[in-house]
């Protein structure tokens, strides 16, 4: 794809969670607890006008959503600053000057007074119907991420409060998890600079790779997201968020391009064939149905439903078309109706035998006057709720008309989007009343100033020479988000290599998956800790640590040391180890005086599969074998 073709216009966000002591605006701890939550509460949240000004689109989306919203509460995690029922404290010192040292590595001009804002957000993520956030630094002409497709300019870096996460959506009630509000976060924006799918990618590392550079943030599945903004030329600013996998920034880029570019298609073809506008058509059509075959359509009726009718006309065959990867329009229209709260729908550009509905279509179509141009579609359900439905995808289908409608779309896994909701609006900040603003003082910021941490090239270059890491280890480290964790082991467990320590974060993951089939993603911050422990103490054999890890991923309550005892990974006594070797020498003698005692010491350390020292073992050979 030529992306300078079809203009392709990205800009990027990450969001970084802070390892501090506490929350923003509390003294709880920020963490995501294992704990069972010791209390739930139940809460209705609604948009206050007078707060909100011109309430925008998406807020009003999500306000008029008649929700009810379950809390979970912890006992270390969770305060009265969580529920809304007490003010929140001034903001965490710690929190800051890690948000400040960020600015200061990206060279953002930062404002000399920090002012706590209120972003409006009533999903019910936040239990105030608002998030905090504070203006820590704003890009200035040198503040530049550089990439191979060129520079891309910093906008801005945001402290932030985390909102809590969802746990459960059914129908209109939505669980949430009250761990995560308020751990503090930061949010680092890109101007629209980035133009190919791998530079959003190269910013996103680069971004993220900063961040560690401090030693000071969270690390674990979910405690970086991304979200991007992707528009191409004639298309529309759609907004992708909570990307938790690097890997897949190019990736959900690549796709949101080819989405608006078949999009765009679509409209050309619509349009082309003189469609001009779409009239809401919406019929009941139960009686055409009511001696149907389809199982679907007798549970409908049987529960007193109905069928209710519309049609999409020009749309024949469109619905079938792939929007990219397995997508079709039908999918982008169904993924509407379900962030509507609403079930799908049947059309005819599907293979209607596989409902026993084709007689029932034809008859639909003759009665609704459609032709062989046209869709038809049937919602079977509760009637008006079906009704609803139609409407929504008409109101969907009329968008296609105009190509690409702006909007906000969640990431998914595997690098596809769903529609979330419109795009909001930009004026929905005002000022938190409850905090006083902060000044930042030049003592502070001359302090920060002096204790940079060191950027990326430098530290790899220092861990080369002062670790003797080979080259390609030391770039892998540096880039890897176990960065901090080695060097924190590198001052605990002086008596192992480095390369040691290094070789063990970087690939015990994939080993761990590869050999034992298990999801490295389970492999907790304390695993390492503890196998490492086991290795600084002669305990075990470097060859033994994978293994151990996967015992600890299985059973997360018994310690290194006891799974290495059970797995027979614990070192042999140096009695065992001579008892072992006099056996092999009985056994190899003929080998021994062919070979040589080197090559004897292979098949003893084999045979001892590296549950002893090799010095060790050496020693007793030449004790034993005098020649
Ligand atoms: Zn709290």
């Amino acid at each position: 794809m030529d992306y300078k073709q079809v203009g392709l216009i990205c800009g990027i966000e990450i969001h970084q969670r802070l390892d501090t002591k506490y929350k923003l605006f509390c003294n709880c701890r920020p963490q995501i607890t294992e704990e069972e939550a010791i209390q739930k509460i139940i809460r209705k949240l609604r948009a206050v006008p007078g707060e909100l000004g011109d309430v925008d689109p998406a807020a009003l989306y999500e306000y008029f959503r008649d929700k009810t919203f379950i809390y979970d509460y912890f006992a270390k995690e969770t305060c009265l600053v969580e529920l809304d029922e007490e003010p929140p404290h001034p903001v965490n010192s710690e929190a800051l000057e890690i948000a400040l040292t960020i600015a200061e590595m990206l060279k953002l001009y930062i404002p000399d007074e920090v002012h706590v804002m209120r972003k409006t957000v009533i999903d019910g993520s936040n239990t105030s119907g608002f998030q905090r956030t504070m203006n820590i630094g704003i890009g200035k002409e040198t503040s530049l991420i550089n990439t191979n497709h060129g520079p891309v300019r910093i906008k801005d870096l945001e402290l932030e409060e985390e909102s809590s996460g969802i746990i459960e959506k059914t129908g209109n009630r939505m669980m949430f998890r009250l761990d995560r509000l308020g751990i503090p976060l930061v949010e680092i924006g890109t101007y629209p600079d980035i133009h190919h799918p791998d530079q959003a990618r190269e910013v996103a590392e680069a971004l993220g790779m900063i961040c560690r550079m401090t030693g000071k943030v969270q690390r674990g599945l979910g405690t970086i997201r991304q979200d991007v903004n992707v528009s191409i030329k004639d298309g529309a600013r759609i907004e992708i968020k909570g990307l938790q996998d690097l890997r897949l920034v190019a990736k959900l880029v690549e796709n949101e391009v080819l989405r608006q570019k078949n999009l765009l298609e679509i409209k050309k073809i619509l349009l082309d064939k003189g469609l001009k506008e779409i009239k809401e058509k919406i019929i009941d059509v139960t009686d055409i149905f009511k001696n149907s075959s389809s199982k679907i359509i007798k549970n409908v009726l049987k529960k007193k439903g109905r069928i209710i009718a519309t049609e999409l006309p020009k749309f024949h065959g469109l619905m079938k078309k792939i929007i990219y990867e397995k997508k079709t329009l039908a999918k982008e229209f169904v993924d509407y109706c379900k962030a509507h709260g609403v079930q799908g729908f049947i059309h005819t550009d599907e293979d209607l035998s596989k409902y026993k509905l084709e007689t029932e279509f034809e008859n639909l179509k003759k009665k609704i006057k459609a032709t062989d141009e046209d869709i038809v579609l049937i919602i079977a359900g509760e009637e008006n709720q079906s009704k609803e439905v139609a409407k929504i995808l008409i109101e969907r289908a009329k968008q296609c008309l105009i190509g690409i409608p702006e909007e906000t779309r969640f990431a998914q896994d595997d690098g596809t989007t769903i529609y979330a909701r419109p795009l909001p609006g930009s004026a929905r900040m005002y000022p938190e009343t409850d905090i006083q603003p902060v000044t930042i003082s030049n003592e502070l910021l001359s302090k920060i100033k002096e204790n940079l941490p060191e950027m990326p090239e430098k530290k790899a270059n220092r861990f080369i020479k002062e670790y003797k890491l080979p080259k390609e280890m030391a770039t892998q480290i540096i880039h890897s988000h176990s960065l901090s964790q080695f060097e924190e082991l590198l001052k605990k467990y002086d008596k192992i290599k480095a390369s040691i320590i290094a070789n063990t974060l970087l690939s015990v993951p994939s080993e761990i998956k590869k050999k034992y089939n298990l999801d490295p993603d389970l492999i907790q911050p304390r695993f390492f800790e503890e196998v490492l422990g086991l290795l600084q103490q002669n305990k075990i054999a470097k060859e033994g640590i994978t293994e151990v890890i996967a015992g600890l991923i299985k059973t997360t309550k018994v310690s290194a040391l006891k799974i290495a005892e059970q797995k027979d990974l614990l070192m042999l006594p140096k009695e065992k180890v001579t008892e072992i070797i006099k056996q092999l020498i009985k056994e190899n003698k003929d080998f021994i005086e062919k070979k040589g005692k080197k090559a004897f010491m292979g098949i003893a350390m084999k045979n001892l599969k590296g549950k002893a020292d090799g010095k060790l073992v050496n020693q007793i050979i030449n004790d034993l074998i005098k020649e």
